[in-house]
């Protein structure tokens, strides 16, 4: 997998016949009692000096990630649109500056249903981002959380449940990675003998838990889970030399796992 092209909001990669594009959507500022020890407990005074700050807080890019196949593209993730913080919203203009015609886009498939995935589906100006759109794709265990967003009320019967195990299409395969919420999934991009995890939550903080993969997330739905589920990511991409594209790594958010004296290490690309 190498780097093709970038700009301020994108950045496009080649694997096998693929072209993966990383898409900025935006940040998020959390505060740093979002992160949980073993037992579900903040960290207080003793936050490890390695947890990078900005302005006293957390910082969580907001990344999705579209792949190309030369006819269709499909998407993994939408961002928040105007759902949420003024920080987010930047994916149609990502897609401009990727040069992605959004009526290319004919597959959307969410890894989970927290806003800041599915709202992208609709502008600020409440028409469709995505006006070809022809599969929505929903982690069958959450087709409920996803009918219960009000503000995207006539995608509701549109969606269409997948499970893991599943191929989603020629080379995307949905991988359960359960824990953060209930239908989490991480997406095995394959071609050309490379392979990609887009894995949507698994980190959260990446200057810390690549490191400590045991610290989780207040939002985690739960916590056990999500801790097991990520060191199973982690190790499956270190030991299989994939490549991983994260919805929260820092911008653009793809690279390669190593594993490290004490855990794992990230290597962006
Ligand atoms: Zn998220």
């Amino acid at each position: 997998m190498k780097r093709n092209s970038s700009g301020d909001n994108y950045v496009s990669y080649e694997i096998g016949a693929l072209t993966l594009t990383s898409l900025r959507d935006g940040y998020v500022d959390m505060p740093t009692t979002r992160l949980r020890q073993p037992g579900n407990k903040v960290f207080g005074d003793g936050l490890p000096r390695q947890v990078r700050l900005v302005d006293g807080n957390l910082r969580l890019s907001v990344n999705a990630f579209a792949l190309d196949d030369g006819t269709d593209v499909t998407l993994v993730d939408t961002g928040a649109s105007n759902a949420w913080l003024d920080s987010m919203g930047l994916l149609p203009q990502a897609l401009r500056e990727a040069n992605i015609a959004v009526d290319r886009i004919r597959t959307i498939a969410f890894t989970h249903t927290h806003i800041d995935h599915i709202n992208g589906l609709i502008l600020p100006d409440g028409q469709d981002a995505f006006p070809r759109l022809s599969r929505l794709l929903v982690p069958k265990e959450e087709l409920d959380m996803f009918r219960a967003e009000a503000r995207l009320q006539r995608f509701h019967e549109r969606a269409e449940t997948f499970e893991a195990g599943e191929r989603i299409g020629a080379n995307i395969e949905a991988m359960a990675a359960h824990g953060h919420e209930v239908g989490h999934t991480c997406f095995r991009i394959t071609s050309g003998g490379e392979s990609v995890l887009a894995w949507g939550d698994i980190v959260h903080v990446p200057s810390i838990q690549f490191e400590q993969p045991e610290i989780t997330w207040e939002f985690d739905g739960d916590q056990e889970q999500a801790r097991a589920s990520r060191l199973r990511m982690m190790a499956l991409a270190a030991d299989n030399m994939y490549y991983v594209a994260g919805a929260h790594l820092d911008s653009p958010g793809v690279g390669r796992i190593a594993r490290s004296r004490t855990a794992f290490r990230f290597e962006p690309l």
